[in-house]
């Protein structure tokens, strides 16, 4: 237990958590005494079963999604985790090849090490639309808040990072060649601390089960598992059968014609086509990662 700095309050720590958020008075605060800066959050403007209608419209798109997944999937159940970022607008002085850079960008680091190697990692972030943090209204909406366990001094450094990353991408399209940016006197850090709602959903369909993940506050489908139709996974397999025959009988003719280019490449592709097909014929599940990387 730890004492909320504000209002005195008793808050219960996860092993590992450096930031806490008071369940009292909302207040967020650091275990080492380091400021946290504005406190945020992504409001819940979809009700779990509009997300998952949305989804489906969003599955549907697919061409290997069965043409009943609109009335015969069925959700089994729905999570909502607020999730802790630090976002930051960074502004100064980039040191370039060619000189120095005055740039701005706004970036975002996970305050949550479990979403690392998740869609979540690259969450594309912004301030529009955030409101102040409030504890009743997460309660409200049933939802939990995932512990947060990287400082404000570790978010601080990647912030910097990644603002050179961001800085060294646009520079490198503007000049069409690759550049190597690094941060030279900043004028501004601003860090933020935002909660974003994400709904963690479990559907079923013909029996089975699959997830999905989508944004709480603009219902964005940010990692989704889907069904493939059976007919398009006898159709892949036809695909490949044909792809296989036809680099067969082109190996044959770039033989009997004395054409060894012709007989070697024209065969590998199609045998290429054909692993593809194969591929797709073999998957039960399409799984669609929709990462939203800045930039
Ligand atoms: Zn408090």
């Amino acid at each position: 237990m730890v004492a909320c700095p504000y209002c005195g309050g008793e808050v219960e720590r996860q092993p590992g958590e450096v930031v806490l958020t008071c369940p009292y008075c909302g207040t967020a605060f650091t275990v080492g005494g380091g400021e946290v800066g504005e406190h945020l959050m992504g409001r819940v403007n979809y009700a779990p079963h509009r997300i998952f209608e949305l989804f489906k419209i969003w599955a549907l798109r697919f061409p290997e999604t069965p043409n009943d997944f609109g009335s015969e999937a069925r959700l089994t159940g729905c999570d909502l985790t607020f999730y802790p970022y630090w976002v930051y607008e960074v502004a100064g002085s980039f040191r370039a090849a060619g000189g120095l850079e005055v740039a701005a960008a706004e970036v975002a680091v996970p305050a949550c090490s479990r979403v690392r190697g998740t869609p979540l990692e690259r969450l594309k972030l912004s301030l529009a639309g955030k409101v102040y943090y409030s504890h009743r209204y997460v309660v409200q909406v049933g939802g939990k808040l995932a512990a947060a366990d990287v400082g404000p001094e570790e978010a601080d450094r990647a912030a910097v990072s990644l603002a050179e990353a961001v800085v060294a991408r646009r520079l490198s399209r503007r000049l069409g060649r690759s550049v190597a940016v690094r941060a030279e006197g900043l004028e501004k850090l601003v860090r933020r601390l935002v909660h974003v709602p994400v709904y963690s959903c479990a559907y079923e369909y013909g029996g089975r089960p699959y997830r999905f993940l989508a944004d709480a506050s603009d219902s964005r489908v940010l990692y989704a598992e889907i069904p493939v139709e059976a007919r398009f996974r006898a159709a892949a397999l036809a695909g490949a059968g044909s792809s296989f025959a036809l680099a067969a009988a082109s190996f044959a003719l770039g033989l009997a014609y004395g054409l060894p280019a012709f007989a070697l490449v024209t065969p590998l592709a199609l045998a290429g086509v054909g692993a593809y097909c194969l591929y797709k014929a073999s998957a039960r599940e399409v799984v669609v990662k929709e990462f939203f990387a800045e930039g």
